[in-house]
């Protein structure tokens, strides 16, 4: 089952420069900042209300982050949303034909287990599905 939009992801050049300016606009600054090693990514994470906004800057040449700013500039990245067995919809999902980037699921930031419906599977939207890690 699917729950909610839990984040909005964003990528960028330069996240302090990102820290600094979105720290002015919501008048908080970023609850969470985290490099996640798989994707070669650092990310930050703001809040603003129940909405999530994820920040992503490439920390090499080979990270998509990378790759999606040399191709389309800075801007919206991919929508995530929650579900409440990860596992199940990644199964369920590659059964109807939908191409993920990664075949399973991976350990992603904010303790979350991700996984991401490829861009060509999603009319041009890269889909993040996550579910929170229990501890
Ligand atoms: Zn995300």
């Amino acid at each position: 089952m699917w729950k909610n939009v839990e984040h909005i992801g964003i990528a960028v050049r330069d996240l302090s420069h990102v820290n600094e300016v979105y720290s002015k606009l919501f008048g908080e600054p970023p609850y969470k900042s985290e490099a996640v090693e798989l994707e070669q990514v650092d990310t930050s994470f703001f809040k603003v209300g129940n909405t999530k906004i994820e920040f992503l800057s490439a920390t090499g040449p080979e990270s998509a982050i990378a790759k999606f700013i040399e191709k389309r500039g800075e801007g919206i990245h991919h929508i995530a949303f929650e579900v409440e067995d990860i596992h199940n919809e990644l199964e369920r999902l590659q059964a109807e034909g939908f191409q993920f980037t990664r075949p399973e699921v991976s350990k992603g930031a904010d303790n979350k287990l991700v996984c991401f419906i490829h861009p060509k599977s999603a009319n041009g939207v890269l889909v993040e599905l996550c579910q929170e890690i229990e501890n």
